[in-house]
């Protein structure tokens, strides 16, 4: 099993009440590689990601971790996770960054890298610590681990958020919109990050409206609209030479 995805979804159905928004999607993240999810506003790229480490339900379809197939309890509309200690070892695994950030304002930069690795999977706290520093260095704001989050710009806070992802340690990251939220030079400095995460091998599911970026670190790109996938393939070929008309009218209406 050791060259398994990491995350494979297979014809993934979801529905909000009878507003079917997932209407069979299959999307796999191999190891050491990052996939991007573009798309209209609407058609279902949170939706999919937050599915994936089940903060969402789903109706229909197999979720797999490494191989291994979410054990579910009932169908349909009833059908929830079976096994907490399955959930809890994937989400704590396929740790995911917000367009908002989410930092905990009431601690510091330090103090919110370490909460997660300490309160949920127990580790020790000086272990902990140690890392949480060197996840910090490595987005560039050691000197920050003891500001707060109201002190730090919205790229900072950002990068302080992905070294909270990192120190999960977890086998993948989940990005939801990263630099939607920041002005033009701030997102730069995010992107960067990134980047450098896709350089050293680490398996990424990405949501991004930044399709320079998208381009820049993707091993593969799939377009969804209106919870379908129109198009994917790898970024040269989607960007370069789009078929689907959808998928044209979309890269001309980013750019
Ligand atoms: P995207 O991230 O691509 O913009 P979303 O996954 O957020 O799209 O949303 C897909 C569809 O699901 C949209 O029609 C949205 O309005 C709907 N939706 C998202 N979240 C909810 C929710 N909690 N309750 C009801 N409808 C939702
Ligand atoms: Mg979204």
């Amino acid at each position: 099993m050791s060259d398994a995805p990491v995350i494979e979804i297979r014809n993934l159905h979801k529905a909000y009440g009878s507003l079917e928004v997932i209407k069979g999607v299959d999307i796999t993240a191999p190891k050491g590689c990052v996939v991007s999810l573009i798309g209209s506003s609407g058609s279902g790229k949170s939706t999919i990601l937050r599915c994936c480490n089940l903060l969402e339900d789903s109706q229909q379809g197999d979720i797999l971790f490494k191989g291994e197939p979410v054990k579910w309890h009932g169908t349909g509309h009833g059908r929830r996770p079976a096994d907490p200690k399955q959930v809890l070892r994937i989400r704590t695994n396929l740790s995911m960054v917000f367009q908002q950030f989410n930092l905990w304002s009431h601690l510091t930069i330090l103090q919110n890298v370490m909460e997660a690795p300490v309160t949920v999977l127990g580790r020790d706290r000086d272990e902990v610590e140690a890392k949480a520093r060197h996840y910090l260095d490595k987005v560039g704001i050691g000197d920050k681990a003891d500001a707060w989050p109201a002190q730090l710009s919205g790229g900072q806070q950002q990068r302080a958020a992905i070294a909270r992802a990192l120190c999960m340690e977890p086998e993948a990251l989940l990005f939801d919109e990263p630099t939607s939220a920041l002005d033009p030079e701030l997102e730069q400095e995010v992107v960067r990050v990134i980047k450098a995460l896709a350089e050293e091998g680490r398996t990424m599911l990405i949501v991004t409206h930044d399709m320079k970026m998208a381009a820049d670190v993707s091993d593969h790109v799939v377009f969804l609209h209106q919870g379908l996938i129109e198009e994917q393939g790898a970024p040269d070929q989607l960007f370069g030479s789009p078929k689907s008309e959808r998928l044209q009218g979309f890269l001309r209406s980013t750019t």
